[in-house]
């Protein structure tokens, strides 16, 4: 008998892959996790019935989320990944000589030991790189406790709901605001365009009000939802686009598989019905 995973996106849209064999189920205090072998993609990571990894594309979103970052700030030294369980936004910044401190506050420890398992290649860097530090809290806590520590904040969580909830809000940006030092760089995962304005409008407005610099990035992508994501920068001091290095950039772009100089200025392009939420 076929077995299909489906994630339901819209009252009248759903997104469904054949599934070869299912690797893993299980449920944390926070949510349940399951691993399938999908047809199409390789291995599949969910959480509550939610894509958040494949093999297939997950080095788009985590390409994206650390270089766009750390190729704005000319030295930075210091990062941290709120969420990100999974490791690929570490995995991209480790990439990066200049880091001495990599950290992960990952709410869900379950989350790392079932990619630590199933994705080695996604994961492994939070074993084998010594300058990672792994915080299983939530990360809001966590933030309270750190003043002008990190020169970059990668805010990789999952949606809205649930104990992500307060990672989309004011306040908790004003905690990164605070966390950062006084040239830092705060990117946030802010859904996709198709589905979610509203929500990126909100993000939006929140970062213009706390960062002086601020600007929204898109890629493209298979698994997440409508296939088209966006990506927000809060900056205190460097332009994502004019402050752009390019040197930086064209070192990492020999090992990375979406990212290159070209993406990073295009990405900040944005179609009209996206730009209308700056009006
Ligand atoms: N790339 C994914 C996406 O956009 O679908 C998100 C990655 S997923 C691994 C995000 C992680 O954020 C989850 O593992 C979840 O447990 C974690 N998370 C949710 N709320 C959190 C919080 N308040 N503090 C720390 N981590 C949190």
């Amino acid at each position: 008998m076929e077995f299909w995973f489906s994630e339901f996106h819209l009252p009248g849209l759903k997104y469904s892959l054949k599934v070869k064999e299912c690797l893993y189920s299980g449920k944390s205090e926070y949510q349940r996790l399951d691993v399938f072998e999908t047809e199409e993609f390789g291995r599949a990571f969910t959480l509550d019935g939610i894509l958040m990894v494949t093999e297939k594309d997950e080095f788009v979103y985590h390409e994206m989320m650390a270089h766009l970052s750390s190729n704005i700030h000319p030295n930075p030294k210091r990062a941290l990944v709120i969420g990100g369980g999974d490791g690929g936004t570490i995995r991209e910044l480790a990439r990066y000589d200049s880091f001495e401190e990599i950290h992960l506050c990952e709410i869900d420890k379950h989350v790392t030991d079932v990619c630590l398992e199933y994705f080695p290649n996604v994961a492994g860097i939070l074993k084998s790189d010594e300058r990672v530090k792994l915080y299983f809290e939530d990360g809001i806590k966590f933030l309270e406790n750190k003043k002008n520590y990190y020169d970059i904040i990668c805010i990789d969580s999952t949606d809205p709901i649930g104990p992500a909830v307060g990672l989309f809000k004011e306040d908790f940006y004003k905690l990164c605001y605070e966390s950062l030092t006084e040239d830092g760089i705060v990117i946030a995962q802010s859904e996709s365009p198709w589905y979610h304005l509203p929500i990126i409008k909100d993000v939006q407005d929140s970062f213009r009000k706390i960062f002086p610099i601020s600007k929204l990035a898109t890629a493209s992508l298979l698994a997440y939802q409508s296939g088209f994501w966006s990506f927000s920068i809060g900056s205190k001091r460097y332009n994502p686009i004019e402050d752009f290095n390019l040197e930086k950039a064209e070192k990492i772009e020999k090992f990375t598989k979406y990212y290159n100089s070209g993406i990073h200025k295009a990405s900040f392009v944005l179609p009209n019905y996206v730009k209308k939420i700056f009006r």
